[in-house]
């Protein structure tokens, strides 16, 4: 059974301070998003691929794709407004009645063979699967000027690629959008589904700040395979 990836590569994310949206950045002369594409080709050259572009670089990435020659079969989607709608585009792209999709940040290019393995493997066996992290550092909530320490074991941090099976999917993505569907294990669970928690890679930082490309090109640099 085939399986399937949405890239969510929509935004032009400005927390980066540059003008080319950050997933266009380059690691070692070539764009992240481009490392992400290779990656998940590396660990499935069967998958269906739908990467999400923000519809002002659809031509953008076109060039670019014949400029690198790069030819991993993958179709391309306008993005929305938000996350959400970036990924309900995505969804409505695929055909299959079957398999499992796996949304994935463009911006996450370090995510390993394992944490993809074990999420896809687990949303095939239980409907949904969630890569996520126990925390290292101490934890604070700040509220009305005070702040106080938190139970850091209560939390974890969430990464993607999040997969779920596709008629589950299908559902979830038919509610109104609410604000508070920040990825889409958010947009499951309003569904009142319950969420499988595995364990993802400390490397499959999400790109968001010039601190974290310097990190994410270290990372490049210093690990053969993650
Ligand atoms: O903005 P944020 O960093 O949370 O974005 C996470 C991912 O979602 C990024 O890969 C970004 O390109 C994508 N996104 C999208 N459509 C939007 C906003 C963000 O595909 N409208």
């Amino acid at each position: 059974m085939t399986d399937h990836l949405i890239i969510v590569a929509g935004g032009t994310g400005s927390r980066m301070g540059t003008d080319l949206p950050k997933q266009f950045l380059e690691i070692n002369h070539k764009p992240i998003l481009v490392h992400t594409l290779e990656r998940f080709y590396s660990f499935d050259s069967s998958l269906n691929i739908i990467v999400v572009l923000h519809p002002d670089f659809v031509d953008y990435w076109i060039d670019l794709k014949r400029t690198l020659q790069l030819d991993i079969p993958h179709q391309v989607v306008a993005g929305g407004k938000e996350r959400f709608f970036s990924v309900q585009n995505g969804l409505n792209a695929i055909q299959a009645e079957t398999g499992v999709v796996g949304i994935h940040d463009a911006v996450r290019p370090l995510v390993s063979k394992r944490t993809f393995e074990t999420s896809y493997h687990q949303a095939r066996i239980n409907g949904n699967a969630i890569p996520v992290l126990p925390l290292n550092d101490s934890l604070r909530t700040v509220e009305d000027g005070q702040n106080k320490i938190a139970d850091r074991s209560k939390f974890r941090l969430v990464q993607t690629p999040q997969c779920f099976e596709i008629s589950l999917l299908r559902k979830a993505f038919e509610q109104a959008y609410h604000p508070t569907f920040t990825d889409d294990a958010s947009v499951v669970e309003a569904l009142g589904v319950h969420l499988n928690l595995v364990e993802g890679n400390r490397e499959n930082i999400k790109i968001t700040t010039p601190e974290d490309l310097q990190m994410a090109q270290a990372y490049f640099t210093l690990t053969k395979e993650i």
